[in-house]
């Protein structure tokens, strides 16, 4: 960590912790374009109208504090989400095998620089949301999806 600069500087250090702090992490070389998931799943994981997401690669991702307090739900047949067991802060999604994960953006603390490009699974956003046409969404999910 001999970095000094800017936390806002694409290919910087952005820092992330859970609601209570227990759980802290870093990410090195920044996080791809977020994505608002509007299923049923990420809804009740945020406990909000849709789980917002940014994808990372296990290699730039640090626990820097609170591994004891990582607890992990799978949540369907090869997806795995983490979440603090002390404050319920939701973290990751993770696919069974892939070489990076989905990270909670809301619990970042720095600015990711990347915005939102894409809503998915809009068919399954809830009833009392407004779905707003920018970014584009999709029913269900790009067929290409993991492009960055
Ligand atoms: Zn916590
Ligand atoms: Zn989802």
């Amino acid at each position: 960590m001999a970095q000094n600069q800017s936390k806002q500087a694409e290919g910087s250090v952005l820092e992330g912790s859970c609601l209570c702090g227990a759980i802290r992490y870093e990410i090195r070389g920044g996080v791809g374009n977020l994505s608002h998931c509007h299923c049923s799943m990420c809804r009740k994981a945020h406990g909000a109208a849709f789980g917002t997401y940014a994808p990372v690669s296990w290699d730039a991702f640090t626990l820097v504090s609170g591994k004891e307090h990582v607890r992990a739900f799978r949540s369907s047949a090869e997806v795995t989400r983490t979440f603090c067991d002390r404050c319920g802060s939701t973290l990751q999604f993770i696919r069974d095998g892939s070489p990076g994960f989905g990270l909670a953006v809301g619990t970042l603390d720095s600015d990711p620089i990347r915005r939102p490009t894409v809503q998915i699974w809009a068919r399954d956003k809830a009833p009392w949301w407004e779905l707003q046409d920018s970014p584009p969404y999709y029913e269900t999910e790009p067929s290409d999806e993991g492009g960055s």
